[in-house]
């Protein structure tokens, strides 16, 4: 009785896994609201992982990736996605067998993959497969993410595989073998060098500028030319505590060509100049601290009276919102340039597992230092009582220039000072 129990759950768990791998949004790993975007997002991201290039020798990578490309074709047209969502899985899959209206054909996966990201379908090291140059973005990071932490999108203008006529330049996406050069992109001509000499030279076929192939109509999208400038999000997630001028690599993500496998895209992050109204909403006085590694730095200025009799405190907002409190007693010094260090008030320092059960994020200091402002000009009321107070104690304690001038009595040289010090504690 256990026995057929236990058959039954099984076959049950199998049925689950085979339905979970029969659903296209599944396989994109997407809800069923998801936008183009995120559809085309989902795609880009799968088909690199499970490509096979990259996994030789796995076939369940290998199916994985017919399977993401499947489901993209599927989702990526809405004639196609919305008779998806009416008549599921199994009733698709057929009307698609019977080459019913189930939107745009079926396409080779490895087709469908170099109309991402350019090449022959491939980005392994074979041989003939060109690369695509790899290029370096720098993006202005205000400090208060590095320190928060966050997920921001931006814009750049990528050269993207034309969509409209899917690379070929073609309105009609039918390119034709070039009849001049033979589809081979180059011509031998016989040229006469001399009377009675000719040679035969190798010439780009001036027809099809060496592609060897050639189109009817050009793409009025591109104007033939296969590929066009569009702006282009990248969504990049600043870990909190990463360091200023971190880079972060977007495999395949650069400029793409028919002709080449798309290059890697690096970007830079790099802390901005923070600007009071754009990057500062909350208007926290964190945003103009200075940072060194996993430090803080902040000035703060102080009165004579603060600096010199004490009782004064600060509220300084930090980068998220908590308040550092600094201050003194009555009667407590600070001297100019005098630095205040805080433990743990600095910034996050930077840790693959973030804040999570396995790890408790830790910080550096803040160093805080001290300015002391004299005043230019002072009430005249109140200079005359402070210069009879300094008056009444220069008499009270005698005026000695010297000594008010804070020097040493005698000059010791730290050689002298090191051998006296030596001669103590042999005694
Ligand atoms: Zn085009
Ligand atoms: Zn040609």
């Amino acid at each position: 009785m256990w026995f057929r129990k236990g058959l039954v759950l099984g076959l049950f768990a199998l049925a689950q896994i085979v339905l979970a791998g029969e659903d296209y949004y599944k396989v994109l790993g997407l809800r069923k609201d998801a936008t183009e975007r995120q559809i085309k997002s989902a795609y880009r991201q799968l088909s690199k992982k499970f490509h096979p290039d990259k996994n030789p020798g796995d076939s369940s990578a290998h199916d994985k990736f017919v399977q993401v490309a499947e489901a993209y074709e599927a989702l990526s047209d809405t004639e196609s996605r919305s008779l998806y969502d009416q008549i599921g899985y199994d009733a698709f899959k057929q009307r698609k067998a019977q080459g019913g209206n189930g939107g745009p054909g079926h396409h080779d996966p490895f087709d469908l993959f170099s109309r991402f990201f350019g090449g022959g379908g491939h980005f392994g090291n074979q041989p003939g497969q060109r690369r695509g140059p790899n290029l370096e973005l720098k993006v202005g990071i205000a400090l208060r993410d590095f320190y928060n932490g966050k997920t921001t999108e931006f814009q750049w203008d990528k050269q993207q595989i034309c969509e409209e006529c899917e690379g070929t330049g073609a309105a009609d996406k039918v390119v034709h073998k070039c009849h001049s050069c033979n589809g081979q992109g180059i011509k031998l001509v016989r040229q006469q060098i001399a009377p009675g000499m000719v040679t035969q030279m190798q010439m780009q076929c001036d027809v099809c500028g060496g592609r060897g192939k050639t189109i009817k109509h050009k793409c009025k999208a591109c104007n033939g030319e296969r590929v066009a400038r569009k702006p282009t999000p990248v969504s990049v997630t600043i870990q909190r505590g990463m360091a200023d001028g971190v880079k972060i690599a977007f495999e395949n993500e650069a400029d793409e060509s028919p002709d080449w496998v798309a290059g890697d895209l690096y970007v830079t992050l790099v802390e901005k100049e923070p600007k009071l109204d754009e990057d500062n909403p909350d208007k926290v006085d964190g945003v103009f601290f200075r940072r060194k590694g996993d430090d803080l730095y902040w000035k703060e200025v102080l009165s004579v009276r603060e600096a010199w009799m004490g009782d004064w405190t600060r509220n300084l907002t930090h980068l998220d919102g908590h308040v550092v409190h600094l201050g003194r007693k009555r009667g407590e010094v600070v001297q100019p340039g005098h630095v205040d260090t805080i433990a743990g008030e600095g910034m996050p320092i930077w840790d693959e597992d973030g804040d999570s059960v396995y790890h408790k994020t830790k910080f550096g200091n803040l160093y805080v230092e001290y300015n002391v402002i004299l005043p230019d000009q002072m009430e005249s009321g109140m200079e005359k009582e402070l210069w009879q107070i300094f008056q009444k104690y220069r008499a009270k304690n005698g005026v000695d220039l010297h000594k008010d001038s804070g020097r040493p009595e005698k000059v010791v040289l730290k050689e002298d000072q090191d051998a006296a010090e030596r001669e103590h504690e042999e005694l």
